[in-house]
């Protein structure tokens, strides 16, 4: 595998661990089938418990089942089922960082207790509800409201694009609390509660291998101890999409890396005008670039991993990486693709899976225009957002 500069020389036994048992599980349990779940739009869901037992959930989080794993480590595990495909890397990353991150930073003792070892497990599914129909890029100006009354609060609004809300037990929903102020609160929102529905979104033509939906919320009653009381504001789920962009970060390298190496193979195999591809100036153009963006891409996913293990991590160092890797795999994923000519274009090969991902990693978690304009805000102090 693509580790140009050696940057994997320096994983301690732990990290090598955790990449080669997911490597190993990708291989083995999911690499066979992703293209024909790709095909049918569907997640092989049967692999959720054995994920948990595995330790894909959040394995950087401390306590509650979680190991507490190096963010080297937790960064290569992204890496690894993205490889595969980012509809995998998509199911471990708002798991773990999008839904028992929050419980865990700004849960109360009952609710982490409740759902953190489940979830950790793959025992309970969760999902995360901030986007909706009129209010993607800006959400703060989302509509969702809760009302709070005697027995708790009453919800009403609908989340959309929301990743496994048609298979989730649970939703971290953030709406505006209209009895402070419209403060932006995170409730935990069971849904076999009466007014919830989540309705499958079908039509897409990226992230096939991955359950997209809508939460609806129909004066939906979630009693005062559903609310994350250790959160405010945006911070609460701005906070946790920095979590799940630093597993993006990773996680796209590891698929511009599984567009690569098959690119390579197939120049080797494939002969034309009496032989291999690979042989010609203009195919080894294309592959040598592409390892020089995947190494500098793997520099920087290294780099970040190091500023949050000491905590100097900033979400806009996250921002650079986030948007930095995706495009950078975007780019690379529609080489290899064409490097393989007609084969290319088939779920028999990777790259255009991986390319038609792309499409929505370049979107979810601030599109690459958003990731810009906060690099603009960091860069000249002046946000650019509303103009
Ligand atoms: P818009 O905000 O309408 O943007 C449209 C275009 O305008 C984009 O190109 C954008 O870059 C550009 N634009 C917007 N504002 C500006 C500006 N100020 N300056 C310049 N350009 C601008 N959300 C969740 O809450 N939970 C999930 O689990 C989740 N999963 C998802 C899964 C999939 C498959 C997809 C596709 C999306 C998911 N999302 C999820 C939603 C995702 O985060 C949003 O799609 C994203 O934030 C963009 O919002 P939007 O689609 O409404 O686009």
């Amino acid at each position: 595998m693509l580790d140009f500069v050696e940057l994997e020389a320096g994983l301690n036994s732990e990290e090598r661990l955790i990449r080669d048992t997911a490597r190993e599980f990708v291989e083995k349990e999911v690499a066979p089938d992703i293209g024909d779940h790709f095909e049918n739009g569907t997640f092989p869901t049967e692999l959720i418990p054995e994920m948990g037992e595995m330790g894909f959930y959040a394995p950087n989080l401390e306590g509650y089942g979680s190991p507490n794993v190096s963010e080297t480590a937790y960064g290569l595990l992204m890496q690894e089922l993205e490889a595969c495909d980012s509809g995998l890397r998509s199911m471990a990353s708002v798991q773990g960082a999008l839904v028992m991150y929050p419980i865990h930073a700004y849960g109360s003792e009952a609710q982490k207790e409740a759902w953190l070892p489940k979830l950790g497990a793959g025992e309970a599914v969760g999902c995360f509800g901030l986007t909706e129909p009129e209010h993607g890029s800006n959400p703060s100006g989302m509509e969702t409201r809760a009302e709070k009354d005697a027995d708790g609060y009453v919800l009403n609004g609908s989340k959309t694009w929301i990743t496994n809300s048609p298979i989730a037990d649970v939703a971290v929903v953030w709406a505006k609390d209209r009895s402070s102020d419209n403060t932006v609160r995170g409730f935990l929102v069971e849904t076999d509660r009466d007014g919830v529905s989540t309705n499958k979104i079908t039509e897409k033509l990226s992230l096939r291998a991955s359950i997209t939906g809508e939460i609806g919320l129909n004066d939906v009653r979630v009693p005062e101890e559903n609310v994350l009381p250790g959160v405010e504001g945006m911070k609460g789920p701005l906070s946790c999409l920095t979590q799940a962009r630093y597993g993006i970060a990773w996680g796209a390298v590891g698929a511009a890396r599984d567009c690569f190496e098959t690119a390579r193979q197939y120049a080797t195999d494939r002969e034309q005008f009496g032989g291999p591809i690979g042989r010609f100036q203009l195919q080894q153009d294309k592959l040598a670039e592409m390892a020089t963006q995947i190494t500098l891409a793997q520099l920087l996913a290294h780099r970040l991993a190091e500023l949050k293990e000491r905590g100097d991590l900033r979400p806009q160092h996250v921002s650079m990486a986030k948007r930095n890797n995706v495009r950078m795999a975007r780019e690379q994923s529609r080489v290899a693709r064409e490097m393989l000519g007609g084969n290319g274009i088939t779920t028999d090969y990777s790259p255009m899976r991986h390319l038609a991902n792309m499409e929505t990693v370049y979107t979810y978690e601030g599109t690459h225009d958003i990731h810009t304009l906060v690099l603009g805000h960091d860069l000249t102090g002046i946000p650019a957002y509303d103009q």
